[in-house]
């Protein structure tokens, strides 16, 4: 096969920023492995078609960001238990007969991140969910499936919080709560998956909710983690993670679905950690 078989991509709009050329072009020099992965801006009207065109000109696997990844699920005919539960996928792998199999890797890539990189057992633990779009799903069934205690969804419109958790269909381990009715709850994890870091908006909860053990987690990182992290910092928080670490791993979950090795994610999370 040539080099330029070995052909990967990540869809989004915008996608300049996107640091996944670097992650999976890292891991593969790791491994070994020659591909070329690039970033392909397309709108949201030009989707369907760049991501056929891609795969009908040799593609062999695609990651899928903002805003597409809904209709990245609608694309495929085959989805994996993961993506199924979103409705969303965050990778594409072409099947026989022109069809794709749809994956999402977010809700894994944060459930390593925090157990193995950070070592946080999350089973018996009582966590807060901030948000209720796309990451947010993937994060709830993923803290249920790592064996948390009880979930709480909390977000800005109340309705996609109980839908998440209607879906979700075990109310005695998950239920949601309005974003002002907090007080007098504690909770040993905090997670942060609103866009609040990017597009703007306060953290106005109270700070009793936390205690001394407590983790707050931001699915952002780099200066969109900032707002998250200060609130974290004045309510008395000793553990914050970024989502640095999860951008990693849920690349490294797709790279070794596509290629069957899994590389050491450190060395690429302690290169990338340098900048932000
Ligand atoms: P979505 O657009 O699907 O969801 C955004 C969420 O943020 C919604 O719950 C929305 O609430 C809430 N929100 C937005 N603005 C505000 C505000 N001003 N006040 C309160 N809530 C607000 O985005 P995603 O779920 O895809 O992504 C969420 C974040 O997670 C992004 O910042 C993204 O960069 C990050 N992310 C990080 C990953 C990683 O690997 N580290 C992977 C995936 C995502 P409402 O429903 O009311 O609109």
């Amino acid at each position: 096969m040539s080099a330029e078989a070995h052909r990967y991509a990540v869809f989004g709009h915008p996608i300049a920023h996107s640091l996944s050329p670097e992650i999976h072009g890292s891991f593969a020099a790791q491994l070994g492995i020659h591909l070329s992965y690039e970033t392909i801006d397309a709108a949201p009207g030009d989707f369907a078609a760049a991501v056929r065109r891609f795969f009908a000109d040799g593609g062999l696997g695609a990651n899928v960001t903002l805003p597409h990844k809904e209709a990245a699920f609608a694309l495929a005919s085959e989805h994996s238990e993961a993506a199924a539960r979103v409705g969303a996928a965050n990778t594409l792998t072409p099947l026989v007969g022109g069809k794709l199999h749809a994956h999402n890797t977010d809700g894994s890539g944060f459930v390593r991140d925090i157990t193995e990189r950070h070592s946080l057992d999350l089973r018996g633990h009582d966590a807060l969910l901030l948000g209720a779009g796309g990451a947010a799903k993937a994060v709830a069934w993923a803290l249920l499936d790592a064996g948390v205690q009880t979930l709480t969804i909390v977000n800005r419109t109340p309705e996609r919080a109980d839908q998440l958790a209607d879906a979700i269909g075990d109310p005695a381990r998950c239920h949601t709560r309005y974003w002002d009715g907090l007080d007098g709850e504690c909770f040993d994890l905090v997670v942060n998956a609103t866009s609040i870091g990017v597009t703007g908006g306060s953290f106005d909860l109270p700070m009793s909710i936390l205690q001394d053990h407590s983790t707050c987690y931001d699915l952002c990182y780099g200066a969109a983690a900032a707002s998250f992290k200060g609130w974290a910092t004045a309510a008395g928080a000793r553990y914050f993670r970024d989502g640095l670490g999860m951008l990693v791993e849920q690349a490294a979950d797709a790279f070794e679905r596509w290629h069957g090795t899994r590389p050491d994610t450190d060395p690429v999370y302690n290169a990338l950690r340098q900048r932000f």
